[in-house]
This record gives structure tokens, sequence and C-alpha cells, in this order.
């Protein structure tokens, strides 16, 4: 799964393993405002298949700071994690003196097109869990993947098209999308999905009334049908909601996962509990809440020289772009949302839904960390929602044994692809298993 590469990115280094990811940035863990993301001298290591350590960096394992500094990197896979290791003669050895690794960063809510996945990279994210996209662009995301020539680009796991009903959200935007009318068809409709290739099943559950753009919405029983369905073929059902009332009858109907937080009310005392007690998670899209609220997220970051220097004109004008719609509510009630959710031991997930206006893939996940922070999470907390969590809610063997229990949940295999560390476009050969950061 790794990559790297291109005049830009010449100062990152990507270590891959089994979801866990290292890499090399400067700074603390303490401001999210990008990464000055580097070390020269290290791309030079990660572009050969000579071994090489890692020496004095701080380490962020996806959870804590650990105490080792240093990594070892033989074969493409990390050897070893530790302090003062010993390493083979010859083996290059990199000083990371006032740097931190950490794992490549996941966004779990983005949707993509053109080359939206080679520019998240450059943000250091490596994941994008893809809300919403045309399966045949996808497709092709991911043969390029698995002939080992998407080595420039994050890797997307997709829901593909959207469960949703007749002039439903997702019907909007001008593309011919399925849509779902009736419970009685729920299963074929996704199983249609999943023949599509999606990785798991996204499905729609608002009227659009807080944004004042009215949609059709699914009923009760419609949303029940179609969690089961997709938890019938062993799919995570996600479903995306705009109300604290839609989220609650989500849960309720057996929700894996809802997409975005809510922000028309302040969440209800016992609101994080519910979602606690049925072993769901929460996408966060704080950076997509605060745009629709009449302010573009992404301006701010627009103009930061660690984010500006990578960005595209494009990118950089739709960081400051406005939402075609201003909803009603408070940022602050999503923000208090995702502070109580995560008092509560919920799994909160970083995700951005880039490239909405206002926001961009990659760059606007640091936004989305800061907003994370503001919310009250601590700063680690913040990179554990956009590292550990999210690898451990998506991918296997690491999903949650309660969630397991609870339904058949299938793995996700397309993140735990072996590590490619890839020099010049020239991937090292993919070893077997992947990696394991040990140690
Ligand atoms: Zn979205």
């Amino acid at each position: 799964m790794h990559r790297i590469l291109g005049k830009r990115v010449t100062r990152i280094v990507f270590l891959v393993s089994v979801g866990l990811f290292v890499t090399a940035v400067h700074s603390s863990v303490k401001g999210f405002r990008t990464p000055n993301l580097v070390t020269p001298g290290t791309l030079q290591a990660a572009a050969s298949s000579r071994p090489f350590v890692i020496r004095h960096a701080r380490i962020f394992d996806g959870k804590r700071v650990i105490a080792a500094d240093s990594v070892f990197v033989q074969n493409a896979k990390i050897q070893s994690v530790g302090k003062r290791i010993k390493v083979p003669s010859g083996t290059e050895e990199i000083d990371a003196t006032g740097d931190t690794l950490l794992p490549g960063l996941i966004d779990s809510h983005t949707h993509d097109w053109g080359d939206s996945p080679k520019q998240a990279l450059l943000f250091g994210v490596t994941t994008e869990l893809n809300m919403a996209c045309i399966p045949k662009y996808v497709a092709k995301i991911k043969q390029a993947e698995a002939e080992g020539k998407a080595l420039d680009a994050a890797d997307v796991l997709s829901a593909g098209n959207v469960v949703t009903p007749p002039k439903g959200h997702g019907t909007e935007f001008g593309v011919p999308v399925p849509t779902l009318a009736s419970s009685a068809e729920a299963q074929q409709f996704v199983d249609e999905r999943i023949a599509e290739g999606s990785d798991y099943i996204k499905i729609i559950y608002e009227d659009g009334h807080v944004c004042h753009s009215p949609f059709s919405k699914f009923s009760r029983e419609e949303l029940a049908a179609s969690v089961a369905a997709a938890h019938k073929r062993g799919k995570m059902a996600i479903v995306h909601i705009s109300t604290q009332e839609d989220a609650r009858d989500a849960i309720a109907a057996g929700a894996d996962g809802i997409a975005h937080l809510f922000a028309d009310s302040a969440p209800q005392s016992d609101f994080a509990e519910l979602v606690r007690r049925h072993h769901a998670f929460v996408e966060t899209t704080l950076t997509a809440i605060q745009s629709s609220f009449g302010t573009p997220s992404g301006a701010s970051l627009s103009i930061d020289h660690r984010i500006a220097e990578f960005l595209s004109a494009g990118a950089e004008s739709n960081l400051k772009a406005l939402m075609p719609f201003k909803c009603s509510g408070e940022l602050e009630n999503a923000l208090a949302a995702a502070k109580q959710l995560h008092d509560a031991g919920v799994p909160v997930l970083a995700g951005t839904d880039a490239p909405a206006p206002g926001s961009w893939n990659g760059a606007s996940l640091h936004g989305e960390l800061e907003l994370l922070v503001r919310a009250g999470l601590s700063p680690l907390d913040a990179l554990a929602a956009t590292t550990s969590l999210p690898a451990s809610t998506f991918i296997c063997p690491t999903v949650a044994a309660s969630r397991l229990a609870s339904g058949p949940i299938s793995c996700l295999s397309g993140v735990t692809r072996p590590m490619t560390l890839s020099p010049q476009g020239t991937s090292l050969p993919s070893g077997s298993s992947g990696l394991k950061l040990t140690g």
C-alpha cells in the first residue's frame, strides 16, 4: 500500500504496515497545521531497497507516544522498533531528531474524482474511506493499486453508489444513480452495490430540511431493511444523517456507523451512551459542517504555507469555496457531540467530506484534527481518530469483537496489502503478509 514520489513529495517517507504506516513529519503532536512533511535524507533511504534505520524520532504508534526512538526497515518491512537497536553494518542511518514518526493518516469520509487520491497523499493521507463514488472510477483505482501502479496515491475503499430513495439525497448531482423504491427490493439493491464493488454500504437517511434542500427520505422500515440487507452479506452499513433524531433512528436500525455528526441540536445526555451500547462509530465531518454555516472551513488552511506549498490552483480555490447552501444549526452542537461520544468510548473517526466546497482531499484532514482538538479531544486522541481508530474499525482482524459478535461484519482486505516503498516510481517487491510495527 505504499508509495510515494513525485517531485512535490520528495520530503515524505512512508513506511507501511498492515494498516499501520509510518510517516516522517516534523513537529509536535500539538498542532495539526500540517505536516512539515519531511526529513532530508529520508527519501533517499526510502527510495532504496537497502535497509535503513531511522533514529532519534519521537514515535506515535497510533495510540500513544512510545518509548522507542528508532525504527529499522529491511526488505521493505519494519523489522524492529526500539532504542539503540542494532542493525546490520552498512545500514543507512537517518537522523530524525526533532521529527515524529506516525502511522499514515486515514480520512474516514471522502469523495473522490480525478486525481484526488494523489492529492490526498501529498498531505500524509494514505487511505481514503470514500463514502460515495462512481463505481467505475473506484474500480479503475483499485485495478491500478492491484497492479502496483498507484504508488503515488492514497488507497481508496468505497461505498460506491449509495442506497437512497427516488429523489433522495445523492440524486441531485446530475449523474444518474440507482435508487431504492421499497423495502422489498432492499436485498437486491444492496447485492447490486456489492457486485459493483462496494466495500461497505452507505445508506442515506435525511429529508434535507436542515439545509433547506428537500429530499425524499426512507421510512424507518426501509432504513432497517437496507441495514439488514448489508449485514446479511457481511457488509458494514453506514448511515448518512444530518439531525440528532435521524442519528438515533440510524442507531436503532442497527447502523454500524453514522456518517456526519449532527449540528441541529445539542446532543441529548443519553446520545453517546446509545451509540456506545450499539457498538457503533461516527464519522465526524466537522470540516463540512463548519463550511455549511457559511464559512469555508479550508480558507485558513489555504494560506498556511505548509499546506499552500502542495496545493494545486483547483485545490486552493475549493478550500476557499462556499457551500451552495447554508444550513441551520451550530457548529458547537457537532463539537459537543464529538466530545460526548469520545468520552463515552465511541470510536470517533476523523472524516472531512472532501472535496466538498470548503475542503480538499488530504489538506482538510489537518483542519479536521484541529476541530477535534477544539471539540475537546487531546491532540493524541485526535491523531488516534485518524490512525488506529479507523484502522481497527475498518480493517480485520481488529474489528471490535463486540461488533463482530453483533453481526457478520466483513474484513476489508483492501488496506492490508503488503507495503511497497516506492522510490522514483519503482516499488520495492511487495512482501507476502504486510508489515507489523513491532516492539
Ligand atoms: Zn459525504
